[in-house]
């Protein structure tokens, strides 16, 4: 228990440096920043690791699979807010629970599907540990979004398919915003935000990013 305080390298000052980082790189939503500087971002990460937690970089999470660079979840999370705040977002690729974690403070609820099964049940426990009830998951292939709640006002997706599953676009309510970065591994990759108008779907390209791919079929 004593691991998760914060002291060192994942202290307060620590954490308030990255934010900083942050601001330069170009985030400007101060209530994803104030989020991101109170989520201890070292308790989702190998306690070998946790020195680096606070370093705007992704690292690996177990499973052959990472936790998102800091500057890529705030962008992320920038963008699928805009102007307003959703109140039923989905979460395609749980990982470690991090960006769920920032997500569960800025919006009502939130929907995570993760296709590795260990992975998915320790970032129910650190989410159950931060007090972040807001949460459901589910073990599933997130390429069939999670039909059972939807229609969705945001659906984020952390892994890059090398195109938008259709289901997600369906899974879209009405004004909904969907941002997810596709294509394959070592070509160049776009982050996309798609947003919803009745039956209307208009794309914007945004920066070019590297994701581990959102995997098609089986689920382990
Ligand atoms: N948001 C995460 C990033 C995790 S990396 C974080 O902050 O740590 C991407 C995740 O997507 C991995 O955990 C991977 O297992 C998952 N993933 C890949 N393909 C998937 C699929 N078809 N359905 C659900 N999850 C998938």
């Amino acid at each position: 228990m004593n691991s998760h305080l914060g002291i060192g390298m994942t202290s307060q000052r620590t954490r308030d440096r990255l934010i900083e980082r942050l601001r330069e790189k170009g985030i400007t939503n101060e209530a994803v920043l104030e989020v991101m500087r109170r989520t201890p971002r070292h308790i989702f990460v190998d306690e070998a690791l946790a020195t680096r937690a606070y370093e705007d970089t992704a690292l690996p999470i177990g499973s052959g699979q990472t936790i998102s660079q800091p500057y890529i979840v705030a962008r992320m999370t920038e963008v699928l807010l805009g102007a307003g705040s959703p109140q039923r977002v989905l979460e395609v690729g749980t990982g470690c629970g991090y960006q769920t974690a920032i997500l569960a403070q800025l919006v009502e609820k939130v929907f995570t599907v993760e296709r590795i099964a260990p992975l998915l049940q320790r970032a129910r426990n650190l989410l159950y540990e931060l007090r972040l009830s807001n949460v459901r998951y589910q073990h599933s292939d997130g390429n069939w979004g999670w039909q059972a709640h939807a229609p969705y006002d945001g659906i984020i997706v952390t892994a890059a398919p090398q195109n938008v599953p259709p289901e997600l676009l369906g899974q879209l309510g009405d004004g909904g915003r969907l941002v997810i970065p596709t294509g394959g591994q070592g070509q160049i990759q776009r982050l996309r935000l798609i947003t919803r108008q009745g039956d209307e779907f208009n794309e914007t390209l945004l920066e070019s990013v590297s994701f581990v791919p959102l995997v098609q079929g089986d689920i382990s």
